[in-house]
């Protein structure tokens, strides 16, 4: 999701062509004012002028009921809306509004995301279901309550849209907490009771190390279990950070899993007391850098090249043997090893590098496998 003001067009488009690039495949982008939804349009131009063609994403929460229907080329330009039915308005005016919301993604032809998150949760609906469980001669702990508020919330607004008309086919839910195990709980009761497409994604992960880890412990326990058809990973950046940080772990999340692949992966050893110099980090780091940033040209260019598997090893302990498992793999001489990088190839010693262009050489050795083996008409 873009961090961008929308009623600023191209800092928008650029930010979601950012996103694109590292490998999103939907981009969500604020719709909260009349002027971001006039905006729309102008994003959507910006990136087809660009190229781009990933799906945007509104994302909707007070007023989209009228955005939606003021705005008509802001709603064509959009690929699907996110509805929050817990801020679509209070008392009577919550199912007029959101059947607006609904009668939009008809006229438009438009998907939606029927997105709960525990923080924005329809209070009506939790009161009544606390009042329920107060009667109940055995009541539920709050956190189970909670849970099925989130549940009934999504899937009770899912029918409601499919009543209004919408094909159920169109309807994509989530239901976003922020703790791991409420996460793993809320969904796995999502699946086994709806059968619409789900949207993963721990909210409000946090930053850095901790937010990537609880996304990948939350996430990975789901997929793996086979649930979850698109995810997000919410990372709050640090100042100066990529937005595209959250795609990165995204994809590295279903690469891991072998769901997806989306770049060559780079096999490095964490390096131990053999390895007192720094070169097989550096060059580890060179070549997954590397990798990265010529994928988004490499993806039309060399069919299949994100299931490339490269290896950097620090020494002769495990770098043959890892080598050999790679594609293309270097074992760097360890500390008091003498000076030479044999170069494993389809599993076989190709070669030795010595000297002080190993770095250099295995670049370009790795730029020569991937033409030979991914070029135009000769994939293999
Ligand atoms: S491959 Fe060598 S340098 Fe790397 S961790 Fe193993 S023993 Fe240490």
């Amino acid at each position: 999701m873009t961090n961008t003001d929308t009623v600023d067009a191209v800092a928008t488009a650029i930010q979601v062509k950012e996103l694109a690039l590292a490998g999103s495949e939907l981009v969500r982008i604020t719709v909260n004012t009349p002027e971001a939804a006039a905006a729309v349009p102008y994003v959507r131009e910006q990136l087809d002028r660009m190229g781009i063609d990933v799906p945007l994403v509104g994302d909707f929460h007070y007023n989209g009921h009228r955005l939606l229907t003021e705005y008509p080329a802001c709603a064509e330009a959009l690929s699907k809306y996110r509805i929050n039915p817990g801020n679509v308005g209070k008392g009577d005016k919550r199912d007029r509004q959101f059947g607006q919301m609904i009668e939009a993604a008809i006229r438009w032809k438009k998907p939606v995301r029927i997105g709960v998150n525990w923080g924005s949760l329809d209070q009506d609906l939790l009161a009544q279901l606390m009042d329920a469980n107060s009667l109940r001669s055995r009541p539920w702990d709050a956190r189970q309550v909670m849970y099925e508020a989130l549940i009934a919330s999504a899937i009770d607004s899912a029918r409601r849209a499919e009543d209004l008309g919408l094909d159920g086919n169109q309807i994509i839910l989530s239901c976003k907490v922020s703790g791991v195990q409420d996460l793993i709980s809320v969904y796995r009761e999502l699946a086994r009771r709806s059968d619409y497409a789900l949207h993963l994604g721990l909210t409000e992960a946090g930053m850095g190390t901790k937010g990537t880890v609880a996304s990948a412990a939350a996430l990975s326990v789901l997929l793996q279990e086979g649930i979850g058809d698109t995810i997000r990973v919410s990372l709050t950046p640090q100042p100066g950070e990529s937005r595209t940080q959250e795609v990165v772990i995204a994809s590295e999340i279903l690469q891991s899993l072998g769901l997806r692949m989306f770049v060559p992966s780079v096999t490095a050893c964490p390096g131990c007391g053999r390895t007192t110099s720094t070169t097989f980090q550096e060059l580890a780091k060179q070549i997954d850098d590397f990798l990265r940033a010529q994928m988004p040209i490499w993806r039309e260019r060399y069919p299949g090249v994100e299931a490339l598997k490269v290896a950097v090893m620090g020494c002769i302990v495990n770098g043959p043997g890892e080598s050999k498992h790679a594609d293309i793999g270097i074992s760097l001489p360890g500390t008091g090893e003498a000076p030479a990088a044999p170069v494993f190839i389809d599993g076989e010693k190709a070669m030795t590098l010595r000297g002080d262009n190993i770095a250099k050489e295995f670049h370009q050795l790795v730029q020569s496998y991937i033409e030979k083996r991914f070029g135009q008409g000769v994939n293999s």
